[in-house]
């Protein structure tokens, strides 16, 4: 497995797909999804320039982080669980998986002990698809006011996960409906709503549909590291 060829390889392809959307280079930011890949792995793409990575059990993260550098950015992208929001600390770069209430005040009780602010994404379940986590499109709204009163969480944008092998054109709606919903809420003057600039959509299946819709951030496993032997959902 050429990880830094692989690398290499998506990082043209998301530029191309940002020429061709008449987006300017630079516009989206790779995350190297590492869930399930071994330090090695993770080393290998950190030495071909990459340090955002993506992990989806805080568990898993924990082992792996204090055997790469330091400078390493990590970001949660699976469900969190409140019971592990303690383990969390200056390391993480952002939470793409902010999907319900009860998070909030345990990331603002930890972040105060920490003296931290958590950057955060609000997950979206645009397709309303009963299997995937995430609010309701409709939920966000209220979901951005509550969030405001708690400072010790700044949200940053939107995330969503489309539709698995799905047809193209019912995955691309679905990234224009994220981003329909971000220009949505930020005319409504929500507090806590002004500053959603991030769209974290994309992965390995439909990562360049995700750019030429609007994602700032793609998350890219498989296609960087190689099919993930096992898929373990956090217990
Ligand atoms: C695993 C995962 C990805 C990456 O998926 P690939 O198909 O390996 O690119 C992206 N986002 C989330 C939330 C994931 O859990």
């Amino acid at each position: 497995m050429d990880i830094g060829g692989n690398l290499r390889w998506i990082k043209e392809r998301i530029a191309a797909a940002e020429k061709r959307s008449g987006r300017p280079a630079g516009a989206v930011m790779l995350l190297a999804v590492s869930k399930t890949f071994g330090a090695g792995e993770v080393l290998a793409a950190y030495d071909a320039g990459q340090r955002d990575f993506g992990e989806n059990r805080v568990q898993e993260w924990r082992e792996k982080a204090p055997l790469l550098p330091e400078d390493c950015r990590w970001h949660i992208i699976g469900r969190l669980q409140t019971n592990k929001v303690k383990y969390l600390d200056s390391h993480v770069r952002l939470i793409h998986s902010l999907d319900r209430f009860p998070l909030l005040q345990v990331l603002q009780t930890a972040g105060e002990k920490k003296g931290l602010v958590w950057p955060a994404l609000v997950e979206v379940n645009i397709a309303n698809d009963e299997a995937k986590a995430g609010l309701p499109r409709g939920e966000v709204g209220d979901f951005l006011a509550a969030a405001a009163d708690f400072p010790a969480i700044e949200i940053r944008g939107l995330m969503t996960i489309g539709p698995f092998g799905a047809p193209c054109a019912e995955i691309r709606e679905v990234f224009r409906s994220l981003r329909r919903l971000q220009g949505e809420l930020r005319a409504r003057n929500i507090p806590g709503a002004a500053g959603l600039a991030e769209l974290s959509m994309g992965m390995s299946q439909d990562f360049e549909a995700a750019v030429e819709e609007g994602a700032t951030i793609v998350r890219v496993g498989a296609l960087l590291f190689g099919e993930r032997q096992y898929y373990r959902e956090e217990a």
